[in-house]
């Protein structure tokens, strides 16, 4: 079973299910909320368990297509979770697990809104301009 947390201990999770090969997302909002491209994993809603919530804190993806929230720590502002309504899985933000994960980075999301700051070098892996489905970090 994999475990997470937030860097102060503030949001702790537990995952009771399989995880989702993990998904770079270049988005200029996903970049402005994790400080640079997220890399998420997801799993279904009901395998996401809290064992400690005191710290979670919810906001609104402001442009999201997919109508999303994202979860983050109150206290140390770690980001933790996307969550879009109408989807039975939640994204997790892979950093936030602990390791060693056993997960690999399966594609690139977003390449067109990539930031300037840094190259895209050719890792071998597919890269989406955008999603097919609006939006999916
Ligand atoms: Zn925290
Ligand atoms: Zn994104």
């Amino acid at each position: 079973m994999a475990t997470g947390r937030c860097l102060c201990g503030a949001v702790t999770y537990e995952v009771r299910g399989p995880l989702r090969d993990v998904l770079i997302c270049h988005c200029v909002e996903c970049r402005r909320w994790q400080g640079h491209v997220s890399a998420m994993t997801a799993a279904q809603r009901e395998d996401l368990v809290l064992t400690e919530g005191r710290g979670l804190r919810w906001i609104r993806s402001p442009h999201s297509d997919a109508r999303a929230r994202r979860g983050f720590c109150g206290d140390c502002g770690s980001s933790l979770f996307w969550d879009a309504p109408g989807r039975e899985t939640v994204s997790i933000a892979a950093g936030t697990l602990d390791g060693p994960t056993g997960l690999r980075s399966a594609s690139h999301w977003y390449a067109s809104q990539a930031g300037d700051y840094y190259a895209m070098q050719d890792d071998g892996l597919p890269r989406h301009e955008r999603s097919g489905e609006g939006e999916l970090p």
